[in-house]
């Protein structure tokens, strides 16, 4: 079926677009006025500048950063960092009003931002890498902040990018662990942040199975996307019991009918820097990890990678958003039909910026959690997340994206109405 929005077809929409249109279905819902969602969709600050650097070899590589700062109405605004050749200010935007739902799905006290520079990481060396973070946070760092916006890892950064930004910061404002998360646990970093939001994507599918009768142990998983989060969500998962058959990345992709041996499948990705030409499986393509025959898809790795063409071929019965943005509208309205159950990603993804918050609140505290306090947090906020979600989507017999979306901007308008503008 086509899906017109304002009068186009949904795929000629832009990702921002595309947030906007699923936020739209539960304001339609919420009766909210037009002037409230103008409020509430509209960004309250755009950053757009050069990121210029000398290249190693003495030429001059010229680069453009973002930063969005979406909504601040329930505290400071927090959002990843994105480097990677496709962003640009519409992702930006997309995924900064995401945050802002996220953080508000999960109840932490935070707005939400996201950010970005437009480069390809494997045509950096290291040291171009370093000095491209360090100019891009000499361009935004009165803009950003411990109490303003907190930037934190996403695609192609890490908790080495982070403790750049840490350590560039400080260079004009002094001590402040608190102005980025993510950071390297030597360097004030969390215990367990970096594999919250895998860690978390597996509890909330755990969670989500368990109201379909389906146990963990019998359950076999496709993931798209072998980096930070399709690694640590594939971990979990094994340690769990469930059968993770197929893998892919940037680079190729592996299958295993009778499950993939997934510590081992790290440590050839650790070796090589991909997960193809793994032992003991077949290699595939990301087209037919997608339609895979498999209970659970997990998109990992980019947005928009659901679509019109391959909605149709997904076999999985449940499809779990660990990616920002995997499913275009037209692909949802798809799922639907066949009676598949998307967890969305402002819900399934959202244990990366709870730890986030975790790690800003002992950074502000000076006061350093064990591990399995970390854990035992994460995993009450989001099991007590879904809940909300899910009751919310049973009681009103609406889709669990519709609900997170409720719940979300529930919050955000109202804190924003109490505050006043
Ligand atoms: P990453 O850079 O660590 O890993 C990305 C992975 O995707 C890599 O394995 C890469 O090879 C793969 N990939 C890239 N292009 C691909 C393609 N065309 N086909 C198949 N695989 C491809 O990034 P990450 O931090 O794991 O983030 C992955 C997704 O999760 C992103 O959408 C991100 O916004 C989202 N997310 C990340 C976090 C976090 O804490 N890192 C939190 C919330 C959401």
């Amino acid at each position: 079926m086509m899906i017109l929005f304002n009068g186009w077809p949904m795929s000629a929409l832009s990702a921002f677009d595309t947030a906007r249109f699923y936020f739209d279905q539960a304001a339609n819902l919420m009766g909210l006025s037009d002037n409230m969602r103008e409020l509430l969709v509209t960004p309250e600050r755009q950053i757009k500048v050069q990121v210029a650097l000398e290249r190693d070899n003495g030429e001059i590589g010229t680069f453009i950063g973002y930063r969005v700062q979406h909504n601040s109405a329930r505290g400071p605004m927090k959002g990843g960092l994105r480097f990677h050749h496709d962003v640009d200010e519409d992702e930006v935007l997309a995924l900064a009003s995401l945050m802002t739902w996220k953080t508000a799905v999960v109840n932490i006290p935070y707005g939400g931002a996201k950010g970005g520079i437009s480069v390809d990481t494997k045509d950096l060396s290291i040291g171009e890498l370093e000095r491209v973070t360090r100019k891009f946070i000499d361009e935004i760092h009165d803009m950003i902040g411990p109490d303003k916006d907190i930037p934190a890892p996403d695609m192609g950064t890490n908790a080495q990018v982070m403790a750049w930004i840490a350590n560039q910061y400080e260079k004009f404002h002094g001590y402040s662990p608190a102005c980025v998360t993510g950071k390297p646990v030597e360097l004030h970093g969390a215990e367990g942040r970096e594999e919250a939001t895998g860690r978390g994507v597996i509890t909330l599918t755990e969670a989500l199975l368990q109201r379909h009768g389906q146990p963990i142990e019998e359950t076999t998983i496709a993931i798209q996307g072998f980096g930070n989060v399709g690694s640590h969500a594939a971990h979990c998962l094994h340690e769990k019991g469930g059968k993770v058959v197929a893998v892919t990345d940037a680079e190729g992709g592996v299958l295993n009918k009778k499950g993939l041996d997934v510590p081992a499948l790290i440590l050839h990705c650790e070796d090589t820097g991909s997960v193809k030409n793994f032992s003991d499986s077949e290699s595939i393509t990301n087209d037919e990890l997608l339609a895979a025959d498999v209970d659970v898809l997990i998109p990992a790795a980019l947005g928009g990678v659901l679509t019109e063409r391959n909605a149709g071929d997904v076999r999985a019965k449940y499809i779990i958003e660990a990616a920002n943005n995997p499913t275009t509208p037209e692909a949802d309205d798809i799922f639907h039909d066949n009676g598949i159950i998307v967890l969305p990603d402002i819900l399934a993804n959202a244990g990366g910026v709870t730890v986030s918050y975790f790690e800003w609140v002992q950074n502000r505290q000076h006061f350093k959690w064990e591990l399995s306090r970390v854990r035992q947090e994460l995993d009450r906020i989001l099991q007590d997340s879904f809940e909300k979600v899910w009751r919310l989507s049973q009681d009103k017999q609406i889709s669990l994206r519709v609900a997170a979306y409720f719940l979300g901007i529930g919050r955000v308008g109202r804190a924003t109405v109490m505050g006043g503008i």
